[in-house]
């Protein structure tokens, strides 16, 4: 098996506290080379940091997550901006727009409150993605039910680039990404037979469109449906990958470009 990399996985999430240890020993064994891990609100940054540092196939990502917009202040915009000129960041994010409407509390189900969600959603993701621009790094992307809003804000912002993480829109707003210079991430809920619109992206879009994720600890594939999602699990994301990719090229010939694919939004990787 070629070199993978996992472009998205919270392995900074205390759900990994008992066992980090063991999974990134396994995940060298499978020739997973670095994993990129996002941070999704200002009080997980530190610890994210030094977890990173300790281990040099961990890459570091600092965000405002969309979900977490009840958390954020304007002083974490600025902290970010300080993390972007002293911390090895390879990326902005998770950061993003989520529109699912989640009947999770009576708050939620709230008209007022929804607007003024999305608004403040909006205010973080333009000013996360105005900082990548200015810092030169690439952004990893939520976005759920938003994307014709996400498409827009890409637009106006055309020095910014990154990945669509966990992909889920339709081939016309991927090719809309791809014409931006996005990466498709490319996860779990292509392992499912029944998510047959998403798998036959995978057939219509260019091989230069994807990157792999687990999104671990979420976003199980089929084989551990239910279960806490784990880096270790990547190899399987690529052999779903390669089942759905038709093609003349061979398993290492595919998994080199998505590697290539990879390195062209983190130039860190080695070569
Ligand atoms: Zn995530």
């Amino acid at each position: 098996m070629s070199r993978l990399v996992d472009t998205h996985c919270h392995l900074d999430f205390s759900v990994f506290d008992a066992d980090r240890l063991a999974i990134l020993q396994h995940c060298r064994q499978q020739h997973i080379q670095n994993i990129v891990i996002p941070g999704v609100s200002a009080g997980g940054w530190p610890s994210l940091l030094s977890l990173c540092q300790q281990h040099s196939m961990l890459l570091p990502a600092a965000g405002l997550h969309p979900c977490f917009v009840h958390q954020h202040q304007a002083e974490d915009l600025v902290l970010l901006e300080q993390l972007c000129t002293t911390d090895s960041l390879v990326a902005i994010g998770e950061i993003g727009l989520d529109f699912l409407h989640r009947r999770t509390s009576a708050d939620n189900d709230n008209n007022d409150q929804r607007a003024m969600d999305k608004e403040s959603q909006r205010h973080y993701f333009s000013a996360q993605l105005d900082i990548a621009g200015q810092y030169h790094l690439p952004v990893l992307i939520h976005a759920l039910k938003a994307h014709f809003e996400v498409l827009a804000l890409l637009k106006q912002k055309r020095d910014v680039q990154g990945v669509i993480h966990a992909y889920s829109g339709s081939y016309e707003q991927a090719v809309e990404y791809l014409d931006l210079g996005f990466k498709l991430g490319f996860g779990g809920a292509y392992s499912y037979p029944r998510a047959s619109r998403l798998r036959s992206l995978v057939t219509r879009l260019p091989l230069q469109a994807w990157v792999l994720e687990t999104d671990a600890p979420d976003m199980s594939p089929l084989s551990h449906s239910g279960e806490r999602n784990s880096p270790e699990y990547l190899s399987e994301i690529a052999r779903v990958f390669l089942s759905l990719y038709d093609s003349h090229l061979s398993a290492k010939q595919i998994m080199e470009q998505l590697y290539k694919n990879t390195r062209n939004v983190f130039p860190v990787l080695e070569l």
